[in-house]
């Protein structure tokens, strides 16, 4: 090849062509670094065919400077790439950005220096000197790293690298992961368990394409069941993706994994340091690493030679990423499963209504684990109807709740209470104006923090100390709480339990594996009476001594009005009701609700959740909404209310008319304003069978508006705000 599309990572622009001097070797997947005006970029060399571009002549053509020495990037991954940018609307540029994530992987050398503290006390101790002495404690990392850890600037640490106080390690960047050994301990599996690990294992050693759902109530076995799958392709030589809803379930994994394979996988997520993410890249790109778990954005690394994914908790919709490439990492796993040609599990006890109907539609093959493992039942679960037994004035927990509490404190065993709100109260007030604290930059109200002492906006971060008088009617304490979160409910579970050890689990108290490792031991430990906690507590965690859950409000999740609010409380309760009674011990679960008749109560409490689902599943089917029908929405944002609504109105006139497809809107979009941005909202509503994606190409590739508006297409929206 002498002239090469390279995809490259730059976003404002298309794949462009250069020229492979002579003696440089190139293939399709190569890595390249190639120059873009007065700089360089790196790329992927790709087929020229697939990738349209502007033709230049051969003359004008400028030479690639460099092949990085890994492995290049497979086939496989580039369809799923391709894939992705054509299904999502997405630059090309974005998605292989996701591909090429580490940049330190590229270069070469095989040891770096890292920093630590070295144990000699600083001739002048300042603030900012202590501080970057307690936050680093055990840590290493570049400067720059440490400096981030130490939230002090790499002057302040350069400082202390000087005077001694901390030191540079040499660290090989290359160091081989030992593999996992399929043969340490595997479990003696029940029969079920058998059964359904054979044909996992039989996929596997088929080497093609087959999407499995493993549906398993909670404590089944799922686990148990997959790693034997995983043992086969670690036998085989293959790798192995598991993928996780949130890198806080890492840790757990991590255990779990290591007692049965006797090391630990790879692990990727934000939180690994340069060094670490560039050895693991690495591993990956080689085949070395021969299992991997990560949150989504591992499903796009250049595994070598993939055999085997699974998606566990596969129903979770945080598999959705949100922003830049607005991909689903469980449909994106699928995908992927068929361009490698391997099986993809997705391992859940409370499958989502698309997958339920990829496999009753034949596509999706199904393996079902319908009880506990040994000697463990399924807890009971009952609603407390909050209208014939309210809480005491102000208070949170009806009676019969903290009845089953105290009887489970004098059984000396642990309690979960499930509220899915961080913070003290989701809103604060002023008594004597009414004044409510909201955001500057969103639709949103301010959520009071007391552990942090502070008010904070949960959607753009922005925080504010809580004033002593209103900023309004300047009237001194007069700010009122209104509604519960967890720290709330943490307060009154001191009062009524003064003696109790509580534990508030949220993404502020659990923000690190580290501090997940943390609760995990003083749990097992027994050092943790009352757990309150938001969905970080309800997914992956096994307790045997947990043998009470009770959800404080069953019914937030069924307003919003979202078309899967009913399924997602479903599936959320289901999951934090099987975090009960795991172990030997029967376990409880207690519903607060006003609405003890809903479908959604009565289908958790009766456990006919199969008529739940066809209920569900019928109502979609009648609003053609998906998986029968599909959605696209299309959100236009800019700084100048003004400028969104008119380009909003200016797509919503250019729609072409389309048999099967109807356009809603613009309307403001129910999170109005977002980080100091307008927002309007178009949803495109259509059958199952039309292309929207080409409809919206053409439709929006028509159109053009100004730099300050952005307008970003969701297909297959999860969030309606
Ligand atoms: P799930 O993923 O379906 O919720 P797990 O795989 O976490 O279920 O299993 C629940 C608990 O039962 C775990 O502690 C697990 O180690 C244990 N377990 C399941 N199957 C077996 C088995 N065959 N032998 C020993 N322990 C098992
Ligand atoms: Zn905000």
């Amino acid at each position: 090849m002498s002239r090469v599309r390279i995809l490259h990572t730059n976003p404002a622009l298309g794949p462009l062509d250069y020229r492979v001097p002579h003696g440089m070797a190139v293939e399709y997947g190569s890595v390249v670094r190639v120059p873009l005006g007065p700089r360089e970029m790196t790329g992927v060399v790709w087929e020229l065919e697939s990738l349209p571009t502007e033709t230049v002549g051969d003359n004008r053509l400028r030479n690639i400077l460099e092949v990085y020495d890994i492995p290049p990037i497979g086939a496989p991954l580039r369809r799923l790439i391709e894939w992705t940018a054509d299904y999502y609307l997405a630059p090309p540029t974005s998605v292989v950005r996701m591909a090429l994530s580490s940049a330190a992987a590229l270069e070469g050398g095989r040891t770096v220096i890292e920093y630590r503290l070295s144990g000699k006390q600083p001739d002048k101790v300042t603030s900012q000197r202590a501080q970057a002495i307690e936050r680093i404690g055990e840590r290493q990392g570049l400067i720059r790293e440490l400096a981030t850890i130490a939230d002090v600037s790499e002057a302040v640490i350069r400082g202390l690298v000087k005077q001694g106080v901390i030191e540079g390690v040499e660290v090989a960047l290359d160091t081989p992961f030992i593999a996992p050994d399929p043969a340490f301990a595997p479990p003696a599996l029940s029969p079920e368990q058998t059964a359904a690990a054979e044909q996992l294992v039989a996929m596997v050693k088929a080497e093609a394409f087959a999407p499995v759902l493993l549906d398993g109530v909670t404590g089944s076995g799922k686990t148990e069941v997959y790693f034997e799958a995983i043992a086969e392709a670690i036998r085989m030589g293959k790798q192995t993706l598991v993928l996780l809803p949130e890198i806080a379930l890492t840790e757990p994994f991590l255990r779990r994994f290591t007692d049965r394979f006797g090391h630990a996988p790879v692990a990727w997520h934000s939180d690994l340091r340069q060094s670490q993410r560039r050895r693991t890249y690495r591993a990956i790109a080689s085949g070395e690493a021969l299992v991997t778990v990560g949150a989504r954005s591992s499903l796009y690394l250049p595994y070598r030679n993939l055999g085997l994914i699974v998606v566990d908790e596969a129903h979770e919709t945080s598999f959705k990423q949100e922003d830049g490439v607005q991909y689903h990492a469980r449909d994106a796993a699928v995908m992927r499963g068929h361009f490698e040609k391997i099986p993809v599990v997705l391992a859940t006890a409370t499958p989502a209504i698309e997958t339920r109907q990829q496999v009753a539609q034949g596509r999706y093959a199904e393996i079902k684990l319908p009880g506990r493992y040994g000697a463990a039942q399924m807890p009971t679960i009952e609603a407390i109807n909050l209208i014939e037994t309210p809480p005491e004035r102000g208070r949170w927990l009806a009676p019969p709740l903290v009845n089953a509490i105290t009887q489970t404190l004098a059984r000396k065993e642990q309690v979960l209470l499930f509220l899915n709100r961080r913070g003290y109260a989701p809103l604060t007030l002023c008594r004597h104006c009414g004044h409510r604290f909201q955001c500057p930059n969103c639709t949103a109200w301010m959520v009071e923090h007391r552990l942090t002492n502070r008010l904070q906006c949960h959607h753009c971060g922005h925080i504010e100390p809580p004033p002593s008088a209103c900023p309004e009617c300047k009237t001194e304490d007069s700010l009122v709480a209104c509604g519960p979160g967890v720290e709330r409910i943490s307060d009154e579970v001191g009062l009524l339990f003064p003696e109790a050890r509580r534990a508030i689990v949220t993404s502020d108290t659990l923000w690190s594996p580290a501090k997940a490792a943390e609760f995990v031991g003083r749990m097992e430990a027994g050092e943790i009476d009352i757990v309150i906690g938001t969905q970080l507590i309800t997914k992956g965690y096994h307790f045997p001594e947990l043998t009470l859950v009770g959800v404080v409000d069953a019914d937030l999740g069924l307003q919003g009005g979202d078309l899967r609010a009913a399924e997602r409380s479903f599936q959320q309760i289901m999951q934090v009701a099987g975090r009960a009674g795991r172990g030997a011990k029967p376990g409880h679960v207690y519903l607060q609700t006003h609405e003890p008749t809903a479908p959604v109560m009565e289908a958790l409490v009766s456990g006919d959740t199969e008529s739940f689902y066809e209920a569900e599943t019928e109502a979609r089917r009648f609003a053609n909404a998906p998986p029968f029908g599909r959605f696209a929405a299309i959100i236009v944002a800019s700084e100048s209310l003004g400028d969104a609504q008119e380009v909003a109105r200016r797509i919503a006139q250019s729609a072409p008319e389309v048999e099967g497809m109807n356009v809603y809107g613009p309307a403001p979009a129910p999170l109005a304003m977002l980080r100091g941005r307008h927002r309007q909202r178009l949803l495109v509503h259509a059958r199952r069978a039309l292309d929207v994606q080409d409809v919206l190409r053409d439709w929006l590739g028509g159109l053009e508006w100004s730099r300050h508006v952005r307008v970003s297409v969701d297909i297959d929206p999860y969030s309606f705000v």
